[in-house]
């Protein structure tokens, strides 16, 4: 028996959806996916997880459901951010393939088959990968690259670089993803950290059809940060680095200073000079306690244990 091959005939497919004010996207999305999931023609489930949307979005996927069978709404308490909401719908999914995919369209539901044919290769994840960036702005697009290479240089695993969250994901995946206890989800490192068998498939990824993107510079900026600490102690390490190097060109001057002194016996003034490096270490020092507060943050999060998410009802 070959990879997989041996659920091929008849498995159950996951779509996880993370919505947040989605409710202009969700219809569409549905009659899309669905014409997609029914060619296929193995059984299905739609997880919405409506992630506490400002807007209409629960009713709009209230009435979904009951105009398509295979939909399933999971309403959190609250906004919870996407890590979370995809979260929520992974660890509900019943699949033994389970695809995360954003409601706004920007993911290609047409991809699905492909991801199914790889996944009966007897691969354990596909990964869909953006080969154009091309409705993104420049600063955007820079910055993404700068994440993925700081990234990628500082942590034990890489993130594959344009890589998102759509994707499949075989059962096996999934529960290795369900025993990661962690609150504070980055999910495309997690994906990473899990490993398994992969493969990458290219896609264009398209324009949001409606609505407009929860994420701002300020969001990607933290998101950026989420996905560096979360898997790297190398911006605490390299205090210890940088202050050995302090010291030591430190220690050289000092020294130039005494034999200067013995040579010429000439007494510096030396103010400016003095400010410089005050004002220079101090800061050092300051984005020093910075990093590790952020840290300790991280760790004063973690220990409190609170749950990712909260449900407040499956319709
Ligand atoms: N999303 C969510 N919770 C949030 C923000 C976004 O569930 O707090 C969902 C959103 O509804 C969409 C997906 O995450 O299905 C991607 O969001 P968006 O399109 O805003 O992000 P972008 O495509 O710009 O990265
Ligand atoms: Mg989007």
């Amino acid at each position: 028996m070959k990879g997989n091959s041996g659920i091929m005939e008849n498995f159950l497919i996951s779509l996880v959806v993370p919505c947040y004010n989605e409710e202009m996207s969700a219809a569409a999305f549905t009659k899309r996916s669905v014409e997609v999931l029914e060619k296929i023609g193995q059984k299905y489930e739609i997880i919405f997880v409506n992630d506490g949307s400002r807007d209409n979005t629960l009713e709009v996927l209230k009435n979904l459901k009951n105009s398509y069978s295979g939909i399933r709404v999971v309403n959190l308490s609250r906004n919870f951010g996407k890590e979370a909401a995809m979260t929520a719908g992974i660890e509900l999914s019943l699949g033994d393939v389970v695809i995360p995919i954003d409601a706004d369209l920007q993911h290609p539901p047409e991809l699905i088959e492909e991801f199914i044919s790889k996944w009966k290769d007897g691969y354990d994840v596909v990964l869909a990968k953006r080969t154009t960036r091309v409705n993104e702005s420049l600063p955007k697009k820079i910055s993404a690259r700068f994440f993925y290479r700081l990234q990628s240089k500082i942590s034990e695993v890489d993130i594959p670089e344009d890589v998102g969250d759509f994707r499949l994901m075989s059962r096996k995946v999934v529960n290795a993803l369900k025993k990661l206890p962690e609150n504070q989800r980055f999910m495309k490192g997690l994906f990473a950290w899990v490993g398994f068998k992969s493969i990458t498939i290219d896609y264009e990824v398209a324009n949001r059809e409606m609505g407009t993107t929860a994420f701002n510079g300020w969001k990607l900026w933290n998101f950026a940060l989420d996905g560096i600490t979360s898997f790297s102690t190398v911006p605490l390490r390299v205090w210890f680095y940088i202050g050995a190097f302090v010291a030591l060109v430190a220690f050289l001057f000092g020294c130039s200073i005494i034999l200067g002194t013995l040579i010429y016996g000439v007494d510096m003034p030396g103010y400016a000079s003095m400010m410089t490096v005050v004002l220079f270490l101090g800061g050092v020092q300051l984005i020093g306690i910075g990093v590790l507060g952020e840290y300790l943050g991280r760790v004063y999060m973690e220990s409190k244990q609170r749950p990712t998410y909260i449900i407040e009802g499956e319709y």
